[in-house]
């Protein structure tokens, strides 16, 4: 390798833009070239080796480490890119050879014109490009807190890159800038670790966490890759992937501890259909190297092309940016605490059988002690493949997601030529949040400078116009359109196959916003908006009168240590328009009196037997055990009959039916998947016009409907129905069997009891924080000034 000394393998000095001398202000005898006591190894700084059986640091510790690494070695670079929820440093790790280090700036300027084919003069220059710019590689870690392997896998990989001389370090090195993001949710790093320490040789190690481990979203973090609400969110999204464009996006997680060891890509049907192929090739053949490299080192229980599929936007942000996304998962212990599994517990999963070899899980693993020293083992090695093959196929990369940007920016057939979104639109909200989300996905949206014809129909100078032959422009037209989610079966005829996640993101539904797809654009795109986009929009959140000022209801959130994230996205709303509320717990629940300070409480939804029992004695520590008990039910059946108003949402609603023994039932209750299945879809519906809970609301909205709502069906004549989902088959986007089965029924209703009153709402009007359009519904709930209550005396339906 004595090359190396003036140029770095395989690349010639030309290729890396060095001249002589420039390369003469290197040492020549050492550089790229670290000696072993010069950086701190982790055992050295945390007392422990890491990823230790029973052994976790925490945030703290972690960002101290990586401040030394930077101090030490001259191939690390830490930036903060913001402060998370909680205040804490959120930070990423630039990690590439000394050399590219120094000329980091002139190696991103090659990667921005690659990401930008716009910018690129022609094929000579392109060549150019393609032979000096470097493969960028984000890796992100713990974004789901309690899989504590991503963390502590960051620390021991960090450390190998940051001073180890081995041939395939440096190979790395040379050919890769490595983004890495340490934790995509300090707060929980912290949270978890911290807990776990506590509670290290109790009877309570390992342990749940009785609160969500991102203050507002929990689990839900990683469900934000469009809507980008969270800090967390919004500082990798500005601070690594636009700031980047990385070809290649790692995202570390864990899984279920009694199936496979390791999963990489390819992922299973269906991929969303505004996905580069490009791009899904380049995943199919990325994670199909990672599992052969990780087979090759012998070892086993690695599944590709199973569990995971690719279809939500949510989740994925780099497959509308021109990287590709790889996905793992390895097997779970008990946090830091090793498990044993035995071979007869080890079952299936969807698209293998972990119990039996196949093509995609050639080597099953047969059981046995699992710990954390495994899993970072695992992930590690996982990392490791995945930079090899980005160092060693540089070239591939670099063109490759050069091809993919100019596809998108001659545009795609299957796009129109531009979307329109009208200025002068009813729900500000909803339209300052969509540009919004446009924007900070890198779309270019300009407005129109004059007036103009768009397919026959004139437009006003000021209307939002986004071209689609532009780099993200399928970031665009996956959020604009509606989505149509293929009849996927397990069998022909047989139950439909679960979507990972949810089957709709149609923004304009979501957000009631007006967004039009035109072909014909006259005089021409280029000729009627203005030459610079637009800045990104803020939020505009405007609490309603009725919620201000003195006569504003008194609000309590219910808040059980078993809280689902439904309750902390309400939460984070809550929090943007400032309105005030209480959260309440259930000790305070079950002390009665409520109506002394609260006039509403909300329950989003929640499952009834959480609500009542929350955790169960020895599954967490004492003070942290039980719900509302039958104390707790008392206590708010007298509130409302003291004249309280309880709201309660999705499964929460058969708490309120059961406590007050309504005449409503779940209309879908007993059906079979192959009957009624709607797996998160966006449905119309309507509101009974003039009612108070409908002020504000259109004709007809788009509702979210997830696996957890209800459809109601009425049988007790003093419950009104305020809003019934729409005739025929209310699909808007998404994916729904049986659409017969809730056609013109109940969606919202509304009963009297004593001096109070209860909501139920069957859909969720607050689904991830996006479902602006529903919004008034659920705020309208919570102000019912005794003037605008309607009479529930008489039967209307
Ligand atoms: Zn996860």
């Amino acid at each position: 390798m004595s090359h190396r000394v003036l140029t770095g393998p395989g690349l010639t000095l030309a290729a890396v833009g060095l001249t002589l001398a420039s390369a003469g202000l290197l040492s020549p005898a050492t550089a790229g070239l670290l000696s072993a006591q010069q950086v701190p190894t982790p055992e050295s700084f945390f007392g422990y080796e890491i990823g230790s059986e029973r052994s976790l640091a925490n945030w703290t510790e972690l960002t101290a480490y990586y401040e030394v690494l930077a101090g030490a070695s001259p191939r690390v670079k830490v930036d903060t890119l913001g402060l998370t929820t909680m205040g804490q440093p959120f930070v990423m790790v630039t990690v590439t050879s000394e050399e590219n280090q120094n000329r980091l700036s002139e190696l991103h300027d090659i990667q921005m014109r690659l990401a930008d084919p716009r910018r690129v003069s022609g094929e000579e220059e392109l060549q150019e490009l393609f032979a000096a710019g470097r493969t960028v590689v984000l890796i992100t870690h713990g974004i789901h807190s309690t899989e504590v392997g991503g963390s502590q896998t960051a620390a021991r990989l960090l450390h190998r890159l940051a001073s180890s001389n081995e041939e395939r370090v440096l190979e790395i090195l040379d050919n890769v800038i490595l983004l890495d993001i340490p934790s995509l949710n300090p707060d929980g790093t912290e949270w978890v670790a911290d807990w776990y320490n506590q509670w290290l040789g109790t009877e309570y190690e390992a342990s749940s966490l009785p609160w969500l481990y991102h203050y507002y979203v929990g689990h839900d973090n990683n469900r934000d890759w469009y809507a980008f609400t969270q800090k967390e969110t919004q500082h990798t999204v500005l601070g690594a992937h636009n700031a980047w464009h990385p070809q290649i996006v790692h995202d570390i997680h864990q899984m279920g501890g009694s199936g496979a060891r390791i999963f990489f890509p390819p992922y299973i049907d269906p991929i969303e259909h505004n996905v580069d192929p490009g791009l899904i090739s380049a995943v199919n053949m990325l994670g199909t190297a990672m599992a052969a490299e990780l087979a090759a080192q012998g070892k086993t229980g690695i599944v590709t092309d199973a569990i995971y599929d690719g279809f939500t936007p949510a989740r994925s942000y780099q497959h509308y940016h021109g990287g590709a996304r790889i996905l793992s998962e390895t097997a779970s212990a008990d946090i830091a605490t090793s498990v044993n599994i035995s071979p007869s517990s080890i079952g299936g999963g969807r698209g293998y059988d972990a119990a039996t070899a196949s093509a995609n899980y050639p080597d099953p693993w047969m059981g046995g002690a699992w710990g954390l020293p495994d899993i970072v083992d695992y992930m590690d090695a996982g990392a490791m493949a995945l930079l090899g093959n980005a160092a060693k196929n540089r070239r591939y990369w670099l063109e490759n997601f050069y091809r993919i940007n100019e596809r998108a920016v001659n545009g795609w057939d299957a796009w129109p030529t531009a979307w329109v979104i009208p200025a002068d639109q009813e729900n500000e909200t909803g339209l300052a949040y969509l540009l919004r989300i446009l924007r900070m996905g890198d779309v270019e949206v300009f407005r129109a400078s004059q007036a103009f014809e768009a397919d026959g129909a004139s437009l006003p100078a000021g209307t939002y116009v986004i071209p689609m032959n532009q780099p993200y422009a399928s970031f665009a037209q996956t959020l604009l359109e509606v989505q149509q989610y293929p009849d996927l079966r397990e069998y022909p005829g047989g139950p439909p196959r679960r979507p990972y996640d949810v089957t709709a993101h149609t923004l304009p539904l979501l957000m009631n916003v007006a967004a039009i797809a035109v072909e014909d654009l006259e005089p021409g795109v280029a000729k009627v908006i203005e030459s610079t986009p637009i800045e990104t929009p803020e939020f505009v959140f405007r609490l309603p009168e009725a919620l201000q000022g003195e006569a504003a209801p008194r609000i309590a959130l219910y808040k059980s240590w078993r809280e689902p994230m439904e309750a902390g996205w309400t939460r984070w709303v809550f929090d943007q328009y400032e309105l005030p509320y209480d959260t309440l717990k259930d000790a305070r629940v079950r002390a009665g009196d409520l109506r002394r300070d609260y006039d509403v409480i909300l329950f989003q939804g929640q499952s009834p037997e959480s609500i009542t029992s929350g955790f169960e004695s020895g599954v967490v520590p004492e003070p942290y055990v039980g719900g509302l008990g039958s104390e707790g039910g008392q206590a708010l059946d007298r509130f409302v009959r003291d004249g309280g108003r309880i709201v309660a949402i999705e499964d929460a609603t058969e708490y309120i039916v059961d406590l007050f023994d309504l005449g409503v039932s779940n209309a879908v209750d007993r059906l079979d998947p192959t009957e009624f299945y709607i797996p998160g879809s966006i449905l119309e519906m309507r509101p009974e016009p003039g009612h108070p809970l409908n002020e504000g609301l259109p004709e007809w909205v788009g509702a979210w409907f997830s696996r957890s709502s209800r459809v109601f069906e009425v049988s007790d004549p003093s419950v009104r129905v305020t809003a019934r989902f729409s005739d025929g088959n209310p699909l808007r986007s998404g994916w729904l069997l049986g659409p017969e089965y809730v056609a013109g029924k109940p969606a919202v209703v509304e009963a009297s009891i004593g001096e109070g009153s209860v909501v139920l709402m069957g859909f969720q009007p607050n689904y991830r924080a996006q479902t602006v359009a529903t919004w008034p519904m659920l705020f309208n709930a919570l102000a019912p000034p005794a003037d605008r209550r309607p009479r529930l005396d008489q039967e209307d339906d």
